[in-house]
């Protein structure tokens, strides 16, 4: 099978490491790919947002499947053109993307579907949303309602800089036409957790668990970033709390989403909190999450190409899949100042001797091959992967191959899956 992957960052090196193994793929092509990538895939130049070009490709090439990695051309409709070609493709269409790319809708489904979730109030004219937040006095969070790179969403401790907030969102217009609709929210306390399950319109498989960590700095300090390290399994995500997940947010969100119309097929991501008063929603996403799907994928023993295509023809149900008990830690390396501004174009040195190590993997998201050298192209650089026999030792090695790997401005947190350290399986708890 001739299979093409969309997109160029961490997630999709882990994609095409596992899609690799598979003894159905027998080419695999990455459109734009990434210096990582280049090793298992042929890279072609096409950007993401060039769907013309891409349907090109995959007619030219004669793909038999194409997967989307991220969410902007998922959400521009590239499976619908695909679709509408005769092309397999892995992903949701436009409609069902929405649920990532609209956080209005998302929080409109969930309501109608009595999903649990926070609390929240939508606003397309910023006098009203200003008049609301001006008369609460707890935490908020500000959402900018399309897609925002991630960046969209504030957490706001006190209701002054939600204030700040909706001014640069609704009015200076910081993420274009994204804040022209914001959603504001109550703020939640308590662990995150991330949900992978694929589902193909009815049935739903859910993954293995996972947890990242967001904050830049160790200790869960310093500024949100797009995540900067994660481990499978999260020992929070007990039988009792997914089989919860499943029923109060998972089955009737995809029923919602059948009966609006929009029928779900792809992998769908639920980041959640959870509250004492139990689950709740913080935001769906219509791809798998970065770098959560590095260290899920690590464990997957099963063929990944049978599983996506058992989503794209409808008979998930059909298929069996099975995981390694051993624990994953991902540890993200960045360029000195992500989240902001960054530098690019720095050597990477030690790449092959910590790809050497065993059960390490070192998926690259910011990287580029110029001539012989591989050069930082990115905020997010590498994500370094280690499974090990408990937490402690897949974070030990891990650790050890972030310390064979050099690029001036290089950092990373320290304290990834520490959070879990003590613990071997999501049945067996530890505290937090
Ligand atoms: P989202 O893109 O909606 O998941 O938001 C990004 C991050 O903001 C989440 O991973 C949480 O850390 C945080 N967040 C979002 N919504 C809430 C909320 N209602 N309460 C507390 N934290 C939130």
């Amino acid at each position: 099978m001739h299979v093409l992957i969309i997109g160029g960052g961490g997630r999709e090196h882990a994609l095409a490491h596992t899609l690799a193994k598979s003894p159905r793929v027998t080419e695999l092509l990455c459109a734009p790919g990434n210096a990582g990538i280049a090793s298992l895939a042929e890279c072609v130049a096409i950007a993401m947002d060039d769907p013309g070009a891409l349907l090109s490709l995959a007619r030219d090439r004669k793909i038999d499947l194409t997967v989307v990695g991220p969410e902007a051309p998922l959400c521009a409709g590239i499976v619908d053109k695909f679709q509408a070609a005769g092309l397999r493709v892995f992903g949701p269409t436009a409609a069902a993307a929405r649920i990532e790319g609209d956080k209005a809708y998302a929080k409109r489904l969930m309501k109608a579907a009595h999903v649990p979730t926070a609390e929240a109030r939508i606003f397309d004219n910023y006098e009203d949303a200003r008049t609301y937040v001006a008369t609460r006095d707890s935490g908020l969070v500000v959402k900018a309602s399309g897609l925002a790179a991630g960046k969209g969403v504030a957490v706001c401790v006190d209701p002054s800089e939600a204030l700040l907030e909706l001014e640069r969102m609704m009015v200076d217009r910081v993420f274009g036409d994204a804040g022209r609709v914001v959603v504001v929210e109550e703020l939640l306390k308590g662990q995150e957790l991330s949900v992978f399950a694929l589902v193909d319109g009815r049935t739903i498989y859910m993954l293995e668990t996972a947890q990242d960590h967001k904050a830049a700095r160790d200790g869960d300090t310093g500024p949100n970033t797009g995540g900067m390290g994660a481990y499978s399994p999260a020992p929070i995500a007990t039988p009792e709390v997914m089989a919860k997940i499943e029923r109060e947010v998972l089955v009737p969100i995809v029923d919602a989403m059948l009966r609006d119309g929009a029928e779900y097929r792809g992998l769908l991501y639920t980041g959640l909190m959870l509250t004492p008063a139990g689950p709740k929603v913080l935001e769906f996403n219509c791809r798998f999450g970065d770098p959560e799907t590095q260290a899920v994928l690590m464990r997957l023993e099963s063929d990944l190409f049978e599983m996506i295509e058992a989503v794209v023809d409808g008979r998930l149900e059909e298929a069996g899949v099975r995981w390694s008990p051993k624990p994953a830690v991902c540890v993200v390396m960045a360029s000195k100042g992500y989240p902001g501004q960054y530098e690019k174009g720095k050597v990477i040195e030690g790449l092959e001797r910590a790809g050497a190590m065993k059960d390490v993997c070192v998926f690259h998201a910011g990287t580029k091959k110029v001539e012989h050298l591989t050069i930082t192209s990115g905020g997010r650089v590498l994500g370094v992967t280690a499974v090990g026999d408990t937490f402690a030792d897949a974070k030990r090695r891990a650790y050890e191959a972030v310390d064979a790997i050099h690029f001036e401005g290089a950092f990373c947190r320290r304290d990834i899956a520490d959070r879990a350290l003590g613990a071997t399986r999501p049945d067996q708890p530890t505290s937090v």
